[in-house]
C-alpha cells in the first residue's frame, strides 16, 4: 500500500462487510463454554482408538428417499497395533446401532453419547487383522445449513425426482455412518455400496466398479476408492443424473474427468465445467500431479454449494462465475472462474492429499486452497491478476480470533483461515522472493506429505527447513494470534526510523519497500532502528503483497 508524508493515519483494511464465508465460529472457549467429555471423545485419539489402525471400510447401505432413512452395515477391517480389547466406534443420534459382530458372534457394547465402546471377547494380538461388522439404521440429521452444518439434504430436481447428498465436515461422518470418526486415521482403501430406487444413481468416491440391478426396482452402485480417504470426504450423491466425461493429459498421463449433473443442467454444465481442465493445468503446475489418478476426478452436482469430497468433488454454485455470482476481491478477477469448481478441486491437494490430523489445523486445508485460487489466476492471467485478487479479498478478513483452533476437542479456528490464510502464504512467498523456489516447495510439500495426515507443526517444520528462513515467530504471529503486524515509521533528520508493533517476540520478517521506483529491503524488529539509505520527503511504499498494516507517526510520539 502507499505511504506518503501526507498521510499519518493507519491504513487498515477494516471494511465492515458481512463475511460471505459464514463459517460458524462456535469457539467454545472464546464464549466461555467449557468443552465436554463428548468433545474429547470426538476430538481426541482416545485409548480405545489408538490401539488399532484402519485398513479398509466396506460401507454397504440402502438409501430410501421416501422415508429419508439410511440402513445397512459398515465392515471395518483393522490391524492391531497394541494389545487391546475395548474399541471405540462413533455414530451420532438419531442414527442407531443394531449390532456389532465379529467372527459370527454378536459383541457386547456400552454407549456414551455418540461413542460406542465395543468389548471384544479377548485382547487381540499386535499385527493381526480383524473385521468388525456394524449394523445400523435411522433417519440421519437433515442439514440445517449445508454444507456448513452437517447432515443429509433431500431435495427434488425439476421433474420432482429425489436429489440427495450428504455434507458433514466438522460435524463428522458419524452423522450418517458408523466409523472411527477422527481424522488421524484413514483406511488404505474403501468400498462404498449404495442401494437406491431406479432410475436414481448414486455417485460416490473412487471408481464405479459394478452396478447391480435388482428385481425390486432398485440398483446398487459399488464404488471403490483405491487410496486412503478421510471420513468427511466420503460421499453419496443421489439423483437421476446425466453423465459426460473427457480425458485430461496430465503430468502422470491420462486422467479421467467425469461429470454428473441434473439432466436439466446438462447444456450449462458442458460450458461451465470447462474450468476443470484449466484448473488441472494450473494446479499440476503449482502443486504437482493430481494426487488420485487411480480414482479419477469427478465433479457432481448436489443440492448445496459444494464440498471437497475426495475424487468426487460436489458442486452447487448454480453455473455462475465467482462465488454464487460474487467476487470476494471486487477486482473482477474473481469473475473469471467458477469459485466452487476451482476452490473445491484445489482441496484435492490440500485436504485430501495433505490432510489435517486435528480440525484445529483446518487452515492447512483452507489457507492453501484459497491461495490456490490466486495461483489459478497467476497461471492463466499472470502474476498481477493473482496479486490483485488476494489484495482485494482482504476486505473479508476479520482478525477476530486466531486461525488455529483448540486441539483435541474437534474445534476449528477463525474463518480467517480462508483469505487471511491465503494472504499469509502470499506474504511468505514475498519473503522467499524466488517464485521458482516457492513453486518447488509447494510441489515438494505434496510429495513429502503424499496421502498423509499432518499437524501445523509438520508444515511449519517443512517450510522452515525448505526455505532456510526462521519462520517460527512468523507462524506464531499469523496463526496463533489475531494481530496483524504493524509497520511503524517516522522521518527525522533525513533518517527513516522503523519497527514492528503488535508482534510476538522475535518477529523479524523483512519488508520490501520501494521509493521512487527503487526497491529496498528493511529488516524491522520490535526495536526501533534507523537507516540513512533512503531520502526523506520522497514517498516510500511497502510492497502491497505483504499482509501487514502500516502507520506513519510523528517524531517524538514513539
Ligand atoms: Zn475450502
Amino acid at each position: 500500500m502507499k505511504l506518503s508524508l501526507d498521510f499519518t493515519s493507519t491504513y487498515i483494511f477494516v471494511l465492515f462487510l458481512c463475511l460471505i464465508f459464514s463459517l460458524p465460529i462456535t469457539h467454545a472457549q472464546q464464549m466461555g463454554i467449557p468443552y465436554t467429555r463428548q468433545d474429547s471423545l470426538r476430538g481426541s485419539i482416545t485409548p480405545e482408538r489408538e490401539w488399532w489402525d484402519l485398513v479398509f471400510y466396506h460401507l454397504d447401505i440402502e438409501v430410501d428417499p421416501r422415508k429419508k432413512t439410511i440402513e445397512g452395515t459398515n465392515t471395518v477391517h483393522y490391524k492391531v497395533l497394541r494389545e487391546g480389547q475395548l474399541l471405540q466406534i462413533d455414530l451420532q443420534e438419531p442414527m442407531r446401532i443394531r449390532s456389532f459382530r465379529q467372527d459370527e458372534k454378536e459383541l457386547a457394547y456400552k454407549r456414551e453419547g455418540n461413542a460406542y465402546f465395543v468389548r471384544l471377547p479377548s485382547p487381540q494380538k499386535p499385527g493381526s487383522v480383524h473385521n468388525l461388522e456394524i449394523s445400523y439404521e435411522g433417519n440421519p440429521r437433515i442439514s440445517p445449513n449445508p454444507p456448513w452444518s452437517g447432515g443429509l439434504t433431500w431435495k427434488k430436481d425439476a421433474k420432482g425426482k429425489p436429489f440427495i447428498a450428504n455434507s458433514n465436515q466438522g460435524d463428522g461422518a458419524s452423522l450418517w455412518w458408523p466409523c472411527k470418526d477422527h481424522m488421524y486415521d484413514e483406511p488404505d482403501s474403501m468400498l462404498i455400496s449404495v442401494n437406491v430406487p431406479d432410475p436414481l444413481m448414486n455417485i460416490s468416491n473412487g471408481r464405479l466398479r459394478q452396478t447391480e440391478k435388482h428385481e425390486d426396482g432398485t440398483s446398487t452402485y459399488h464404488w471403490f476408492v483405491s487410496n486412503p480417504i478421510n471420513n468427511y470426504g466420503v460421499n453419496i450423491s443421489i439423483a437421476d443424473y446425466a453423465h459426460f466425461s473427457e480425458d485430461y493429459q496430465g503430468e502422470k498421463g491420462p486422467l479421467t474427468l467425469d461429470y454428473y449433473v441434473l439432466k436439466e443442467n446438462l447444456d450449462k454444465a458442458r460450458v461451465q465445467f470447462k474450468d476443470v481442465p484449466r484448473l488441472m493445468r494450473a494446479f499440476e503446475y503449482w502443486f504437482g500431479p493430481y494426487p488420485f489418478y487411480e480414482d479419477g476426478f469427478k465433479l457432481i452436482e448436489v443440492p448445496y454449494l459444494g464440498m471437497e469430497h475426495q475424487s468426487a468433488v460436489t458442486y452447487g454454485n448454480g453455473y455462475q462465475q465467482g462465488y454464487k455470482g460474487k467476487d470476494f476481491s471486487e477486482t473482477g478477477w474473481g469473475m473469471t472462474f467458477d469459485y466452487i469448481i476451482i476452490h473445491e478441486a484445489g482441496h484435492e491437494w490440500f485436504a485430501n492429499n495433505i490432510t489435517y490430523r486435528d480440525i484445529a489445523d483446518m487452515w492447512i486445508h483452507e489457507s492453501f486452497t484459497t491461495y490456490s485460487e490466486s495461483l489459478f489466476l497467476d497461471y492463466h492471467y499472470g502474476i498481477n491478476a493473482g496479486n490483485a485478487y488476494l489484495q482485494g479479498a482482504r476486505q473479508v478478513i476479520k482478525n477476530d480470533i486466531p486461525i488455529i483452533g483448540d486441539y483435541e476437542v474437534n474445534q476449528r479456528g477463525s474463518g480467517d483461515m480462508y483469505f487471511k490464510g491465503a494472504n499469509i502464504l502470499h506474504t511468505l512467498r514475498q519473503w522467499i522472493a524466488d517464485d521458482e523456489k516457492w513453486r518447488n516447495i509447494l510441489r515438494e510439500m505434496n510429495e513429502t506429505f503424499y496421502h498423509q495426515t499432518v499437524t501445523t507443526n509438520d508444515i511449519e517444520t517443512f517450510l522452515a527447513k525448505r526455505t532456510g528462513l526462521p519462520l517460527q515467530s512468523f507462524f506464531d504471529q499469523y496463526l496463533r494470534t489475531a494481530d496483524v503486524p504493524l509497520f511503524q515509521f517516522y522521518w527525522k533528520d533525513d533518517q527513516l526510523f522503523f519497527r514492528w508493533k503488535e508482534v510476538v517476540d522475535d518477529f523479524a520478517m523483512p519488508l520490501k519497500i520501494s521509493q521512487n521506483g527503487k526497491t529496498n529491503w528493511l529488516k524491522p524488529t520490535s526495536e526501533w532502528q534507523s537507516t540513512t539509505d533512503l531520502i526523506e520527503k520522497e514517498m516510500i511504499e511497502a510492497d502491497p503483497n505483504f499482509y501487514i498494516y502500516t502507520q506513519q507517526i510523528q517524531p517524538g510520539s514513539e
